[in-house]
């Protein structure tokens, strides 16, 4: 069976050290707890569109060691398709994740995820060509975003994150952008973020997106852009979060899954902020993405 949805992105074992407060430049402190599991912005995404029912595909590289075999295994039991899977020659990509509650500073080392190219990305053309959706982040090189915009046929999804600074073709090749308000300003080349939603939209219009623009707000919700039509602000759900790790991953996996069912891009939008409040009442990366069976209806 052709996935429906293929995510090109990055793979990481996530070292998460629960800290009571960061260090300060040249400082120690003890942590408070370590966890140790799989995460990358390309696996969130991956495992939150599968644990909401779609068959996908990962295209991505771990390393030839015991973090690259724990990914694989975590992701074949999650049902992941992994033919798009490279073993590459460099170790797995490493987060270290420094959890000072609710909210996590991350330093990354790419790893694997560095040969996640163009050429890569092409010599697995026909994954991406097949999908009814390709979800693509910038954990990996550029090339991978060329490549997918060369070769996509179905709905493309650009989560620009972590923030960078993307040359005007490649953004525009996606049909729709989710960034959170500090990776939208850097698409504008703006020094500070959009204190409110009027300075969001002031950036989105002058992003001059020719598609679709959704961007987070956290607890906030988010502002969606449809192309040529008027904002509509789609309010956050109230629930006691706990940590919003991976809630714009599940938040990008849920809108192009309600894309695919049919909504339109404001009812996808509310169902991705109904996954993404799931996801903030749980800790972890993938381990707090909900499956359909967590998810009560929206709106309840
Ligand atoms: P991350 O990088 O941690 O995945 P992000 O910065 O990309 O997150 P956010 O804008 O923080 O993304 O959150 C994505 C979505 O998750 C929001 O648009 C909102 O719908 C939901 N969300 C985030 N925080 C909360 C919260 N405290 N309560 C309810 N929903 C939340």
């Amino acid at each position: 069976m052709t996935p429906e949805v293929v995510v090109v992105g990055s793979l990481n074992m996530d070292l998460r050290l629960t800290v009571d407060r960061l260090p300060r430049s040249g400082e120690t402190v003890s942590a408070t707890g370590l966890a140790r599991s799989p995460g990358g912005k390309g696996a969130n995404q991956a495992v939150a569109a599968a644990r909401l029912g779609r068959r996908v595909a990962m295209v991505g590289a771990v390393g030839d060691d015991d973090d690259g075999r724990a990914i694989r295994r975590r992701l074949a039991v999650e049902g992941l398709v992994l033919d798009g899977l490279a073993t590459a020659d460099r170790p797995t990509g490493v987060a270290v994740v420094l959890w000072e509650q609710p909210e996590s500073t991350i330093v990354i080392e790419p790893g694997a995820n560095a040969v996640v190219d163009e050429a890569f990305v092409t010599e697995r053309a026909d994954l991406v060509r097949d999908a009814a959706a390709v979800l693509c982040q910038c954990e990996t090189p550029l090339g991978a975003l060329r490549a997918v915009a060369a070769t996509a046929t179905g709905t493309t999804v650009l989560n620009p994150a972590p923030a960078v600074p993307l040359p005007a073709d490649v953004r525009a090749a996606f049909r729709v952008l989710v960034p959170n308000r500090f990776e939208l300003a850097t698409l504008v080349g703006a020094s500070t973020e959009p204190a409110d939603e009027d300075e969001v939209l002031a950036m989105v219009r002058a992003l001059d997106h020719p598609g679709d623009v959704v961007v987070t707000l956290g607890a906030d919700g988010a502002l969606v852009v449809p192309a040529g039509g008027a904002p509509v602000t789609v309010p956050a759900e109230r629930v006691d979060a706990v940590d919003t790790t991976a809630a714009g991953d599940s938040f990008c996996a849920a809108l192009a899954d309600g894309l695919l069912h049919g909504g339109d891009l404001v009812e996808s939008a509310r169902w991705a902020a109904h996954v993404a409040a799931s996801t903030t009442t749980r800790h972890g990366a993938v381990d707090s993405l909900p499956r359909a069976t967590d998810l009560a209806p929206e709106g309840t």
